[in-house]
């Protein structure tokens, strides 16, 4: 796969340079390039960075975005790094290039505010919790109004259980997010037969879901059905 076979792999203006999968050879002080060696294509002329005249640069490997993003800034010529990935088909960025004293002048930058932006992180975390909080409060008030008889204290706990950020369950879909009543019947349901009928112990005594199911039928339905009517 040679480097000029392809379009620059980035819209932008970034300089570019390749860190090769296969040798090469430095089109002007014919150095050989190993693979994991940097080149830098000067139209269709591979060079070696020094060559290039990029070859004070250091490199910071991708991973810190606000420490990529300030030397980048502080650099006056900076050029990304990327390789081709075999697997993907495409280049992928691997980190940047930038001076050293910008490299210093970020590190230190990012050392005197890692402070506000923990700090941040923090604030941002109890923000998400409040959603969470709210999105579970409004589910328990669905629930309670599709279940008056559900007990309070199971309404909330399935409406907790449905809304925890990123699980996957109902709460997270957007049926939940929108507190759509069949999504939260169905977190309902699940709750009841877990808790209410011996479906779990079924299970752990071999029994299929579909069996399992089909046994605590009745015994899901009484309960439903004691929870749909307001609890005398
Ligand atoms: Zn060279």
């Amino acid at each position: 796969m040679k480097p000029e076979e392809h379009q620059s792999p980035s819209e932008t203006k970034d300089l570019v340079v390749f860190d090769i999968v296969r040798e090469s050879k430095c089109a002007e002080c014919l150095h050989e390039l190993w693979k994991g060696d940097f080149l830098f294509m000067e139209g269709r002329r591979p060079l070696c960075l020094r060559c290039a005249d990029l070859d004070h640069l250091v490199y910071l490997p991708r991973g810190d975005t606000a420490l990529t993003r300030r030397a980048r800034k502080r650099s006056a010529l900076s050029a990304v790094v990327v390789r081709f990935s075999r697997s993907r088909g495409r280049y992928e960025r691997q980190g940047v290039l930038v001076e050293e004293a910008a490299l210093d002048r970020a590190e230190e930058e990012c050392r005197a505010d890692s402070d506000q932006r923990c700090a941040k992180r923090e604030q941002n975390r109890l923000r998400l919790a409040e959603q969470d909080r709210d999105l579970a409060a409004s589910m328990t008030a669905v629930i309670i109004r599709l279940f008056p008889g559900c007990p309070p204290e199971e309404a909330r706990a399935v409406a907790a259980h449905t809304s925890v950020r990123g699980s996957g369950r109902v709460g997270r879909t957007s049926a939940g997010r929108a507190l759509e009543e069949d999504a939260l019947t169905a977190a309902v349901i699940a709750a009841a037969r877990h808790k209410h009928t011996p479906y779990d112990r079924l299970l752990m005594r071999g029994y299929s879901r579909g069996e399992a199911r089909n046994a605590i039928r009745d015994a899901l339905d009484r309960v439903l059905e004691s929870w749909r009517c307001l609890a005398s």
